[in-house]
């Protein structure tokens, strides 16, 4: 993982696109600290803990989560005392949330199940142990403002887009949105609930904020190209899909069958099998909410191949 200030008192922490939970954090270091994002175990959220605390030596006061999927939050209890802030709607998802059932399945390399191995595999690199998911001191509705020590920082629900509790943290001065999975930045996104044309009007307003600076959830950082990319990206997906709608092909046979076209060289292509899913809800009439049967869809997914093999950690 790598440290890099992105402004004044602004630093990013990223980490390497390896694959599944390769996120993002932030840092802004005024008004007693506060992180946007932990990572998904603990041994990643100490290290991230420690470059942090290489530039904020005192104990960050704040944990902002921009969503609630585990690759975002899971190390919150790495910052003990921190008050920790998200939007309402993440409660629902922590209350399911299993890291233990996650650490019993990254031990499955070598299951009878094809799918299940594969997805064992697809953990190798992480370590579930001793997590307890810590929930959210703080909860806010549509927006939340606050004062860094005059460092204005605004959280802004924009959800549901990739998941129902989306939101974006906006640094007006200097210019910076982290703009949690909103933004996945040349790999190819997963979503959960959320709609198609929520997660353009969330991507458009990320645009209309004009930030020098995007940090996404995962992936490089990148300016309002990748907010725009990735809106094409959702769009041709959704378009490809349906044309596959029409021609009654299922969820499994649409994903294998659509080019990825311009999008080629992202990271993960299996992963369209989320938005092809989404898609079909959507062309059923089914609501924003309806639920995601992930099982099934990793499943699907992993049958399309993992992509091309990464290096070794
Ligand atoms: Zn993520």
């Amino acid at each position: 993982m790598e440290l890099r200030q992105i402004a004044r008192d602004v630093h990013v922490c990223l980490q390497e696109d390896r694959g599944l939970g390769c996120s993002n954090s932030g840092l802004v270091s005024r008004g007693g600290g506060l992180v946007v994002d932990t990572f998904w175990d603990l041994p990643h959220t100490r290290e991230l803990r420690s470059l942090y605390a290489s530039v904020h030596p005192e104990p960050v006061q704040r944990v902002v989560n921009t969503h609630a999927n585990g690759d975002h939050c899971w190390g919150n209890q790495c910052f003990a005392g921190a008050e920790i802030i998200a939007q309402r709607a993440s409660l629902q998802r922590l209350a399911r949330e299993r890291p233990e059932a996650m650490e019993a399945l990254r031990g499955m390399t070598g299951h009878a199940d094809p799918a299940v191995a594969a997805f064992a595999q697809l953990l190798r690199d992480w370590d579930f142990r001793g997590i307890t998911p810590v929930a959210p001191t703080r909860l806010f509705d549509e927006s939340l403002q606050l004062d860094l020590d005059g460092l204005q920082v605004e959280l802004l629900h924009v959800g549901p887009a990739h998941t129902a509790e989306d939101a974006i943290v906006h640094l007006p001065e200097p210019g910076v949105v982290f703009a949690g999975d909103v933004v996945f930045r040349l790999c190819t996104p997963i979503g959960w609930e959320g709609s198609f044309e929520v997660w353009g009007r969330a991507l458009e307003r990320i645009v209309e904020l004009e930030p020098a600076v995007i940090v996404p959830g995962h992936g490089p950082l990148c300016g309002v190209e990748g907010a725009l990319e990735m809106k094409a990206y959702l769009e041709y997906v959704r378009d490809e899909a349906r044309t596959c709608f029409e021609a009654e092909l299922d969820v499994a046979e649409a994903s294998r069958r659509i080019d990825p076209g311009p999008y080629a060289g992202w990271t993960e292509p299996w992963r369209i099998v989320f938005q092809v899913e989404r898609a079909y809800r959507e062309l059923r009439g089914e609501a924003w909410d309806a639920p995601v049967d992930a099982v099934g869809l990793f499943r699907i997914g992993l049958s399309l191949g993992a992509g091309p093999p990464r290096p070794p950690a």
